[in-house]
């Protein structure tokens, strides 16, 4: 085999997207990937905002990844109030997961990377501090790879940044979700996504069901507490809103997946070693979605490894330009969202009904109806502060707060 420039750990969305934009770089890069299968096993909604997907060159879908698109969302409190927000357009979309990471590691297959499956990383191989290589599992052998730049995109679980110094996110912010494919469901418009707050069905998180064709639906929920069947049980036979869409419905697959709401690990980087993914937690702490920040810091992470291998330089002191522009690309936002799911966690199921009741009052979807891109969530309020709607209901949201923390 040629000398390898890069591996990359986990052929997910962000492995493959990092192995794309090197490359394109005409940088040697190789994939390993513990299935035998790109994609499988799924556990992912796969609900993107379609502006994401654009700004990152991967929009529009080939036909076989798109299932359907969307043009808003309708929330619900745990009594089943409702408020609903639709534009002229579609904002969303859903892909099959296991298609689109496949058709991510086709482009990059294309593009000049080499794809090994059936291939676990079983460790790092770390000399004298530095990530130099992988021992890989192949055909019952253990292999040694080495580059001068390990790309770790191994996913949330990310057992393998536990063998280095450098902090993971800790347990306490994760919450789990559960995911399942049905088919039969009732009365659901297909044009929007269905969101359900509140404790008693999802604490520390929601419920979603996201429509697809044909009377098929994702359905799932995220909690941080909880036995996660029963709380499926009881959110399909019991939510006010949810169970007479879900209660005849036959269940064609589930999974269970760990959500990271912690916002990102303090240090993405060492020597030789780049962090991306859920694996170094660029996942949004408000709605656990995090393919398109994802997508948007492995390409940066390519970047800086195609620098350090320009440069010859794979120090910690290099790549920690990865630190900063990701920071720089996701910080802020990050701060916000944390923010917001911290004040969600904490309003009551009482406060979430008058919440969605004040929206609903105020008009709120009339004041939002320009927003396109839901990613960068701290900038959108930013720039939507200053709308009188948008005000009022901060000021309203504010006031649900105080009073739930009492
Ligand atoms: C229930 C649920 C619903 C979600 N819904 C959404 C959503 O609607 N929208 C959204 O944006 N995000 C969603 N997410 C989050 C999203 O799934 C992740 O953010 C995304 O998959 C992260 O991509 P990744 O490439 O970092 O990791 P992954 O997709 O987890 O990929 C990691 C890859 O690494 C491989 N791997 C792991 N260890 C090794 C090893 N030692 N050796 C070799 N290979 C290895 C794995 O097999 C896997 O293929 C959801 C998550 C859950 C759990």
């Amino acid at each position: 085999m040629e000398k390898l420039e890069t591996i990359i750990i986990g052929g997910g969305p962000c492995g493959s997207y990092t192995a794309l934009n090197l490359a394109e770089k005409n940088i040697k890069v190789a994939v390993f990937e513990e299935h035998e299968k790109i994609g499988l096993p799924t556990h992912c909604a796969g609900h993107l905002s379609i502006e994401g997907l654009k700004n990152l060159g991967l929009y529009p879908l080939p036909k076989e990844v798109l299932e359907n698109v969307f043009y808003g969302a309708k929330f619900y409190s745990p009594s089943g109030r409702e408020f609903l927000v639709k534009f002229n357009e579609p904002v969303t979309c859903i892909v099959n997961r296991e298609k689109f990471d496949e058709h991510i590691a086709n482009l990059a297959k294309k593009a000049g990377a080499t794809y090994f499956l059936n291939s676990p990383v079983k460790s790092l191989i770390i000399e004298n501090g530095k990530v130099n290589g992988v021992l890989v599992q192949q055909n019952g052998k253990k292999l040694r790879f080495m580059a001068p730049v390990i790309v770790d995109a191994e996913g949330a679980n990310a057992k393998l940044l536990r063998q280095t110094y450098l902090e993971s996110q800790s347990r306490g912010a994760f919450v789990y979700g559960f995911q399942m494919e049905v088919e039969g469901v009732e009365d659901l418009d297909p044009n929007v996504v269905e969101v359900f707050l509140g404790k008693e069905y999802a604490p520390g998180f929601y419920a979603w069901i996201i429509p697809k064709k044909e009377q098929r639906a994702k359905v799932g929920l995220a909690a941080g507490k909880g036995n996660l069947r029963e709380l499926m049980h009881k959110f399909m036979h019991k939510h006010p809103a949810a169970s007479p869409k879900l209660r005849k419905v036959r269940i064609l697959r589930e999974s269970i997946h760990p959500i990271n709401l912690g916002g990102p690990i303090p240090k993405a980087y060492s020597d030789g070693f780049l962090i991306v993914g859920d694996a170094a937690s660029h996942v949004k702490p408000t709605t656990g979605g995090g393919v398109i920040l994802g997508l948007n810091c492995a390409k940066i992470a390519a970047d800086v490894a195609a620098e350090a291998i320009e440069n010859e330089d794979y120090t910690a002191k290099f790549l920690s330009r990865y630190q900063k522009r990701t920071m720089k690309l996701i910080g802020f936002d990050m701060k916000v969202m944390l923010t917001m799911r911290k004040m969600l966690n904490q309003i009551s199921d009482g406060g979430l009904d008058r919440l969605l009741g004040f929206c609903r009052k105020i008009r709120l979807e009339k004041t939002v109806k320009d927003i396109r891109e839901i990613d960068f969530q701290g900038r959108i309020i930013i720039r939507e502060a200053t709308k009188p709607g948008v005000l009022a209901f901060a000021v309203y949201l504010f006031m649900v707060y105080f009073f739930s923390k009492r």
